[in-house]
């Protein structure tokens, strides 16, 4: 039986939510949304919390809000899922790409810092793979430079920096609540703001720029970026099972990284210890993910790449975004990464068998590179040197 790559954990909760919005006849933003937002204002501790459609438009909200667009550089990193930088673009700013710790991915603030110009708007701090940005740097940056912070905590639920939740330290926390997310409603997404003003702000702007519904006199030009309440029930009961979730992903890593701890040519990646991790996926470093990946997928598993970088994805193109320095540690990234199957459903048996291939697959590889060693020292006489 073929073993996913990711597969959420839906039961009878899910199904119960989504009957009791039918029943009550209010398919549109209503009720659920109202209690999600508030349940998770609570669990984040930030005073408003704005369900929207999805995580890219999360941030490209956020942008349009803090009055980015043409004209404006917002800093990126090289390293993260597309929608990051597309949100940008479609502001009208740049985009401008830049390198990514070797050990964490995340943001490289001494880069960021090498990148600005007084054309710089904002920057855009991604919590990637479930672990924290340093958030003391970015914010000191941003202070300095006189620039927004926008979070993308898209893969972040569960995730602190210190002891506060990203999504909270910016001007504006964007969430994605898509299917693979540590909680999900198939697609939805959220904005944390903390300033009061800058929440009636996103509301006009989600709420097609009015603050309440059932009037047609609109104050402003909004877009409709509302959840419909289908979808938030089903993230009332994703919520309810957020912990056991967590805990989940935590067990499946350890269960992971404890199997293949002595693998050849295979390194964990460490955490960073800024907070409380939430492993998006579990990870591994190989020096052929491509080679892995393809005897996994021929024994039905799959697995999936890390993150193709940014400045090299064919959409972004010098007229669209800016490159000031080519990134080594984003190229560094997705050459090596390998995410393997994070099911929140999978066995014992099921973490064992992927394991087990992976070792073979990878002691198969180490005997290869020995004799090809001894080959070229018996050709030379001499041991090769790279
Ligand atoms: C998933 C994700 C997004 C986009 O969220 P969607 O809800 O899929 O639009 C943005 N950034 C990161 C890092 C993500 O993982």
């Amino acid at each position: 039986m073929k073993i996913h790559e990711f597969d959420p954990l839906l039961g009878r909760e899910e199904s119960l939510a989504v009957l009791s919005v039918l029943s009550a006849n209010w398919l549109t933003e209503g009720p659920k949304t109202r209690e999600l937002e508030e349940k998770l204002a609570a669990y984040v501790d930030c005073p408003h919390v704005l369900m929207v459609p999805n995580g890219t438009l999360a941030i490209f909200a956020a942008l349009k809000v803090l009055g980015i667009g043409t004209g404006d550089e917002v800093l990126v990193p090289d390293f993260t899922f597309f929608g990051t930088a597309s949100a940008v673009v479609l502001t009208g700013a740049k985009p401008v790409f830049v390198d990514v710790d070797p050990y964490d991915f995340t943001l490289d603030v001494k880069s960021a810092e090498a990148a600005v110009t007084d054309r710089t708007r904002a920057v855009i701090p991604v919590h990637v793979f479930g672990q924290a940005c340093d958030m003391t740097s970015v914010l000191t940056l941003a202070k300095k430079h006189g620039l927004f912070v926008v979070e993308d905590a898209a893969q972040g639920m569960g995730v602190t920096f210190g002891d506060r939740h990203v999504g909270t330290f910016g001007d504006i926390g964007c969430l994605s609540f898509f299917a693979d997310k540590t909680m999900t409603t198939g697609e939805g997404g959220a904005l944390f703001v903390r300033d009061e003003s800058l929440a009636r702000e996103c509301l006009y702007f989600k709420n097609q720029g009015r603050l309440h519904r059932g009037s047609f006199v609109h104050d402003r030009l909004g877009y409709n970026f509302r959840l419909t309440d289908l979808q938030s029930a089903v993230g009332l009961a994703q919520f309810g099972k957020l912990s056991a979730t967590i805990a989940r992903k935590r067990a499946l890593q350890t269960a992971y990284y404890h199997r293949l701890e002595d693998c050849p040519g295979l390194q964990i990646p460490r955490a960073n210890g800024f907070g409380e991790t939430v492993p998006f996926r579990v990870n591994v470093l190989v020096d052929n993910p491509a080679g892995l990946a393809a005897f996994l997928i021929e024994h039905e598993v799959a697995t999936r790449r890390f993150f193709y970088p940014l400045h090299r994805q064919p959409a972004f193109t010098p007229e669209n975004s800016i490159l000031r320095c080519p990134p080594v540690y984003s190229v560094r990234a997705f050459e090596r990464g390998l995410m393997l199957p994070s099911g929140l459903n999978l066995t014992e048996a099921q973490v064992s068998r992927v394991c087990g291939l992976i070792r073979e697959y990878q002691e198969a590889a180490a005997r290869r590179a020995d004799q090809a060693e001894a080959e070229q020292e018996m050709l030379t006489g001499c041991p090769q040197t790279t």
